[in-house]
């Protein structure tokens, strides 16, 4: 008989080492409603194929998973369109902040890659070609990937996103400009307003992520959703880019692909391995969690969960 280790009271050392860090950083509040988020939340949950879901702090409570939802959409838009997606997106890391313009014009439309937010929003643009009602069917997607019915958007968080999103309301303008928009701009950043609202909790997040984790196939669902290839080139993405102008310093601190989220989220992988996802609101100056990122790198060093 095989015994599974037990990783909770790793995961629950490496909140206690982190938390002092919650009072550091800026929970974002150019979202109006994500800034009444309390900053002491700290949460962390692992997927691990032969071990299930351990989880320490606050693992169970949802909060706005924001760009995390870049992940899912991807997922959506490559399956959907397979390499032809790379016309329309790239995946090169910007080095720019995640809700910059600037090299949209040099690049004529054509954004680095899907985690940006101009290259999210040429996803969601996608999407709001493929589907009748692309944030419907995002949603669906993520509650069957999840095994969670209940899965929701927050309207009062698109809301207020959308009276706010000034910036992202340019760049939808500037790339419909250079054509690579199809549908009409407001439907793109309605659906784009509302995948980010999406909660979901550090456990949920681990779950949905069976599905990198297990090369295209979880067990909640029957089919196969992404090859085993496709899989890499998601992850891969997600270590180059994953989180924005701090990518470089994720890679090399952490070495684990991730996505981060302005809602203090942060979901990284491990194909074949393990899924790790963790929340605290307060974020450093590139957007990215403060505390946990420290926490990723405190568990990938004493696990060996990287993949270097
Ligand atoms: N909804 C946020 C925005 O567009 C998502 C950014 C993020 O999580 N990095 O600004």
């Amino acid at each position: 008989m095989t015994t599974v280790t037990d990783f909770t009271p790793m995961l629950q050392q490496v909140l206690e080492e982190v938390r002092p860090l919650t009072l550091q950083g800026k929970v974002a509040d150019y979202i109006p409603e994500l800034g009444h988020v309390d900053r002491n939340k700290l949460g962390i949950a692992l997927y691990l194929p032969d071990g299930g879901v351990f989880c320490a702090g606050d693992a169970h409570e949802r909060f706005s998973i924001q760009s995390i939802s870049k992940v899912f959409t991807l997922i959506m838009a490559y399956r959907r369109l397979g390499d032809a997606l790379w016309q329309r997106v790239g995946r090169e890391p910007s080095g720019t902040p995640f809700n910059s313009l600037i090299q949209l014009e040099t690049d004529l439309g054509i954004p680095r890659n899907p985690f940006i937010n101009a290259g999210a929003l040429v996803v969601s643009d996608i999407l709001c070609s493929q589907y009748v009602n692309a944030h419907l069917s995002i949603l669906e997607f993520i509650r069957q990937i999840s095994g969670v019915d209940d899965i929701n958007f927050n309207t009062r968080v698109a809301r207020s996103e959308a009276q706010h999103g000034y910036r992202n309301a340019a760049m939808a303008n500037f790339i419909k400009s250079f054509g690579n928009l199809k549908a009409p701009v407001d439907d793109v950043l309605q659906t784009y307003f509302r995948q980010c609202s999406i909660e979901m909790s550090c456990a949920e997040l681990v779950r949905a992520a069976q599905l990198l984790v297990h090369y295209g196939t979880t067990p909640d669902v029957s089919e196969t959703l992404l090859t085993p290839s496709e899989v890499r080139r998601v992850t891969s993405i997600m270590l180059t880019c994953g989180t924005y102008d701090a990518a470089g310093d994720f890679a090399f601190r952490i070495g684990l692909p991730a996505k981060s989220g302005v809602g203090g989220g942060i979901l990284a992988v491990v194909p074949g391995r393990m899924a790790l996802c963790v929340w605290s609101p307060a974020l450093d100056y590139h957007g990215n969690s403060l505390a946990g990122g420290r926490a990723l790198e405190l568990f990938s060093a004493r696990s060996g969960f990287s993949v270097f």
